[in-house]
């Protein structure tokens, strides 16, 4: 039973504490791998993503880490935005990059009239802003919207990994503005997985929503998981770690989640290479 993160921020980007503190806790919780995936660079100034300065850093800093060579193995990858038709985990920048892999997250939704890119993971006002905004109060229209920006990167900029498939919930405490347990908002899920295991992507279980007090349960909720495993979708449980206390938040519950779904392996980058490991 191995044990890894593949999706890990730091001090530079936005969460807290150096990578080499990240992989020194790494190796005291055993972890066989450890990937680095902060925000890439985007198109538009954003104060939480790294910057083109603190992206060179970045590179050199994870590589440096990379050749001591020691356990952990260290993997530089990035968690890279999907915008329609500007950017994504396939944008000939990011293939520029050297990446071992990345992981391709939806943030932002764009308001139509403005062109505004707002995120939708942020604060309770700024997602109350977009739906008011872009979408006229219909929260209907904006998860919409959401899943189908996800089924267009699993479709057409395909990551080795999907992050956090429905973050869209974080902003939604107590079903606010939706139930999960609604038709309709279980057909716009289903149908996103359907394009995931279409695309051979890797579904992430991630927790870091609980890490940080937004959610109530991992990404995706657990109700998906006898589903993605009926569709032959692999998976890896991540902690979206921005400190690095947080590198096994929740692994175990995680775990346990997976193995009542009936998973019995979780996709791990190990020696370059993708492989099925004991859960
Ligand atoms: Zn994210
Ligand atoms: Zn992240």
């Amino acid at each position: 039973m191995g044990t890894a993160n593949y999706h890990t921020h730091c001090d530079l980007d936005d969460g807290a504490g150096r990578p080499r503190e990240y992989v020194t806790r790494a190796r005291e919780l055993g972890f066989a791998a450890i990937g680095f995936s902060c925000h890439s660079p985007l198109p538009f100034p954003c104060d939480w993503v790294l910057s083109e300065r603190s992206f060179a850093e970045y590179r050199s800093e994870i590589g440096r880490l990379k050749g001591e060579g020691s356990l952990p193995e260290v993997y530089l990858a990035l968690e890279v935005d999907y915008l329609r038709g500007v950017w994504g985990p396939r944008a000939p920048e990011v293939a520029s990059y050297g990446l071992d892999y990345c992981v391709g997250s939806v943030h932002f939704i764009d308001i139509p009239a403005t062109g505004e890119h707002v995120a939708i993971d942020g604060s309770a006002e700024e997602f109350a802003r977009c739906l008011a905004e872009g979408f006229g109060g219909d929260v209907r229209s904006m998860v919409r919207e959401y899943y189908e920006l996800v089924r267009e990167m699993a479709r057409h900029s395909t990551p080795d990994v999907i992050g956090h498939i429905d973050v869209i919930k974080k902003n939604n405490p107590g079903s606010r503005y939706f139930s999960e347990e609604e038709d309709w908002y279980r057909a716009e899920l289903r149908e996103t997985i359907e394009t995931v295991a279409a695309s051979g992507a890797i579904l992430e279980v991630n927790t870091g929503g609980l890490a940080r007090g937004r959610t109530d349960s991992v990404y995706p909720s657990p109700w998906i998981l006898p589903e993605c495993l009926r569709l032959d979708i692999p998976v890896q449980i991540n902690s979206d770690a921005h400190r690095p206390e947080k590198l096994d938040f929740y692994f175990a519950e995680a775990r346990a989640l997976l193995r009542e779904a009936g998973y019995r392996k979780q996709a791990m980058l190990i020696g370059g290479a993708w492989r099925a490991e004991e859960l």
